[in-house]
């Protein structure tokens, strides 16, 4: 279920607009990370904000491409895929 103001938000600004900010998001998260990882800087409320800008990007998104079933599908077996390779990790130990 796509949040209704993340709909809103879609209608009111557009596909173009929109689909840049993903990018935009996603730009300022990668960059916290970074700044966390390389810097070792304690940035955690800027990655909190921006781990929640992205995930309401992510959302307008999924509403844009109408892909919303067919990601939670995918997750769910990616998700297993990955619960494999971690049994045999175990495994391998
Ligand atoms: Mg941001």
């Amino acid at each position: 279920m796509v949040h209704p103001i993340c709909k809103r938000a879609l209608e009111t600004w557009g596909e173009t607009a929109q689909m840049l900010m993903v990018i935009e998001e996603m730009s300022e998260l990668t960059k916290e990370i970074l700044k966390n990882i390389n810097r070792h800087k304690d940035n955690i409320s800027e990655i909190i904000e921006e781990t929640a800008d992205v995930e309401i990007m992510l959302e307008q998104l999924k509403a844009n491409y109408k892909i919303e079933q067919e990601v939670i599908e995918y997750k769910q077996k990616k998700l297993l895929q990955i619960e494999e390779r971690l049994n045999q990790w175990k495994k391998a130990e």
